[in-house]
């Protein structure tokens, strides 16, 4: 049956439904991508069977990218592009003890599906691949394209492998829907996160004779207790809430252990809220360093990282913060859509960690939500799990929000 635009804009039809064959299908794809370990970096399998599934779900143009995305794509090229974005790495499994259900084992049990990776987030994942295959069943007519990116190395590095997709494949969505767990809520930002080192310099001598030396450890404790009256004073906002600064690890390089310890390095682990810069971020620090009188340096880390596809990418430790305004269109229309959708107003959140978003919003200024099913609370848990049937609605919404959102953008752009 043909279920074009026109009727769906006109009521005829009021919402796209899967039918009880796609809802047992997307269940079977979840359990797969789930019992397919993906650890960042480590995303060739789990690749290989997205791109699978794409195809039989009637995406066109799929295909993998020079860093592993992998890229789908439904509608009419030339138009406005919404971008659905997932990623497929998860975090590692931390203690097996701690997991009462195999970590891969994706059991369903009275309709929650368990594993690593469910929530956070191969539900979306699925429901992003399924909802466009709504659109593509039905012949959807789109007055645009929607592409379903389903990315790498998000985990580690947020942000960088859609860098490589928007700034070296040339990908230019008008508006991007990241499907990080929201329990079928709105996200329209998150605070930042940058990684600093800090290199504490001193003189080595011998430990029975400290005077003649300059102990680069005992520099250090002065420094961190003057970081931490940092921290009591960085600044808030009212919607993303307050930044924050945590001394997250120490090394010290000494020629034994009793010799003076000649350097000491810090890591530092630093949140951004909104209008925060790591110029000003790195000052703050600076002018600890020279308050407390000590020879030390400090910079933002910097990674160095390769793709399961042998790509190499490097770059900064550096997240910015994003909040898209409330008035913005992609975010007023989705509520609307969302709300006719489901029957109720879904509200709008803020994420309590970073994503893709930091480089989407944060870095290139596309204006971008999250929307997807899950519970952001579970992410990286034991016993992560999630809701077969918030799956199933937001494989749904996700199909409303492609027609709303590309027919919104047509017209804009026709104005
Ligand atoms: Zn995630």
């Amino acid at each position: 049956m043909a279920f074009s635009l026109l009727s769906f804009r006109n009521g005829l039809s009021s919402r796209f439904v899967l039918a009880d064959v796609q809802r047992e299908a997307c269940t079977s794809f979840l359990r797969r991508l789930v019992q397919t370990p993906s650890p960042s970096g480590e995303e060739a399998a789990v690749a290989r069977l997205v791109a699978a599934e794409m195809v039989e779900c009637g995406l066109l143009g799929v295909h993998t990218d020079r860093i592993g995305n992998v890229i789908g794509r439904y509608g009419r090229s030339g138009g406005p592009i919404l971008l659905l974005n997932a990623h497929m790495d998860t975090v590692g499994v931390g203690d097996p003890e701690a997991w009462k259900y195999d970590p891969y084992g994706a059991e369903i049990v009275e309709g929650w599906l368990y594993g690593r990776g469910s929530a956070d987030m191969k539900g979306a994942l699925a429901a992003m691949v399924y909802g466009v295959a709504l659109l593509a069943q039905n012949r959807v007519e789109l007055p645009g394209e929607v592409v379903v990116a389903a990315v790498v190395q998000e985990e580690p590095t947020e942000g960088m492998a859609m860098r490589v997709l928007v700034n070296e494949e040339g990908l230019r969505p008008d508006w991007v829907i990241l499907g990080e767990p929201t329990n079928l809520q709105i996200a329209r930002g998150h605070r930042g996160r940058m990684e600093l080192r800090v290199t504490v310099q001193g003189r080595g001598a011998h430990a029975s004779a400290p005077e003649r030396g300059e102990n680069a450890l005992s520099a250090a404790a002065r420094l961190i207790f003057g970081l931490e009256m940092l921290s009591a004073n960085l600044m808030s906002d009212p919607v993303l809430g307050k930044a924050t600064l945590a001394v997250t690890g120490l090394t010290t390089v000494a020629s034994s252990r009793n010799a003076i310890p000649e350097r000491c390095d810090l890591v530092i682990d630093r949140r951004l809220t909104l209008g925060e810069t790591a110029t000003r971020a790195l000052a703050e620090i600076e002018a600890v360093i020279r308050r407390e009188g000590i020879r030390a340096t400090v910079g933002i880390n910097r990674y160095t990282s390769t793709s399961y596809t042998g790509y190499q990418t490097e770059g900064l430790d550096l997240y910015p913060a994003w909040l898209l305004p409330e008035n913005h269109p992609l975010l007023q229309l989705s509520l609307s859509a969302l709300e006719r959708h489901f029957g109720r107003r879904p509200a709008v959140i803020t994420w309590p960690f970073s994503t893709d978003g930091a480089f989407t919003m944060g870095e290139a200024a596309i204006p971008t939500i999250g929307f997807g099913p899950g519970d952001p609370r579970v992410a990286h848990t034991a016993d992560e799990a999630i809701r077969l049937a918030d799956v199933h609605e937001a494989a749904e919404a996700y199909a409303t929000l492609v027609v709303e959102l590309l027919t919104a953008l047509a017209r804009r752009g026709s104005a």
